[in-house]
């Protein structure tokens, strides 16, 4: 390998050695989210999860895509869904935080009615 293949990998770790870039990518193996749920899951305001998701699309690891009103990210990257794998293991379910009315969360909702907890 040449040495600019060192330094790709070199910028993707950096990339990945950030918490909650890590839980952004974490919650987009398993399902795509749109930039309200990335913020209910993280606790973190708009403009942050914004700016990182701007880092990770720069970076080509996510793609955003348009649906009505909404934008949706989804992880595009398998060289980082295979990482993820290795390093956080098997992804779940997608959260589903109770403060979220994202249009995912509020179909969940839906289909399962009031739910007990
Ligand atoms: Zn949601």
């Amino acid at each position: 390998m040449n040495i600019k293949t060192y330094q790709n990998q070199a910028n993707l770790f950096q990339l990945l050695s950030h918490p909650v870039r890590l839980q952004i990518l974490d919650e987009l193996r398993k399902r795509e989210a749109c930039v309200c749920h990335l913020q209910a899951v993280t606790g973190r305001p708009q403009t942050y999860i914004s700016q990182q998701l701007r880092v990770l699309r720069e970076a080509d690891l996510v793609r955003d895509e348009k649906d009505g009103q909404n934008v949706y990210y989804h992880l595009k990257n398998d060289v980082v869904r295979a990482l993820l794998g290795e390093a956080l293991g098997v992804s779940g379910e997608q959260s589903h935080p109770k403060n979220c009315n994202c249009p995912i969360c509020s179909d969940k909702i839906d289909q399962s009615g009031l739910s007990a907890d």
